[in-house]
């Protein structure tokens, strides 16, 4: 395992976040640490990566706007002309750096985690999923329940592909209502968890 996440200091990381995220987010952060661990244990994960990776995955989210855009450029962080459109999906992109720069996360399946939490992906890997998966789930969303929200933690409890076609589904039903652009990673990654179903379904 790399070195940087054997000596991984959580208490100086979630001192740090504590500083820059807003109390919510900073509560939210644990909930997806803790939920993406249990799922980590439950799916065969790396239960240390999936750790770091759900503490870390929002880091970048209180960071206004015209900064975020700003920090891109000077980073040299390049994006598409949907997230150039839509700041909610900076974060995931600009978090992966940050996780990279501040908090010295050298292991490219955590960074990968972090940079796909929003849109999804095609093919994504285990730790990918969980980390998706906990960002809905964790029990801090109680406070502002999704529709499908118990089904989705229920579907969480055996098939993590299941699970994420509906939360996928869930979503993109979401992005659609607020009249948000859409992500086309977000829809390459629905077809993919159902085309991999139809597929199986064919198979028998
Ligand atoms: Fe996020
Ligand atoms: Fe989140």
């Amino acid at each position: 395992m790399e070195s940087s996440i054997i000596n991984f200091n959580f208490e100086d990381a979630q001192n740090v976040l504590k500083a820059e995220l807003k109390p919510e987010r900073y509560l939210h952060s644990i909930g997806v640490m803790e939920t993406a661990t249990e799922l980590a244990k439950r799916f065969g994960a790396d239960e240390h990566k999936a750790k770091i990776a759900g503490l870390l995955h929002d880091c970048a989210k209180n960071i206004d706007p015209v900064r975020s855009y700003g920090i891109c450029e000077l980073l040299g962080i390049e994006l598409d002309d949907v997230a150039k459109q839509s700041y909610k999906l900076v974060h995931q992109y600009l978090g992966a750096e940050l996780a990279k720069m501040r908090y010295g996360i050298d292991d490219e399946e955590i960074l990968s985690a972090i940079r796909v939490h929003t849109t999804a992906k095609e093919d994504m890997s285990l730790l990918d999923k969980i980390i998706y998966l906990a960002d809905f789930i964790e029990p801090n969303r109680d406070k502002e329940p999704f529709d499908g929200f118990d089904k989705l933690r229920e579907i969480c409890e055996n098939d993590i592909d299941e699970a994420m076609l509906f939360a996928l589904d869930i979503s993109i039903k979401s992005i659609v209502e607020r009249k948000m652009l859409l992500h086309m990673d977000t829809v390459l990654a629905r077809n993919w968890f159902l085309s991999k179903k139809i597929s199986k379904t064919l198979e028998k």
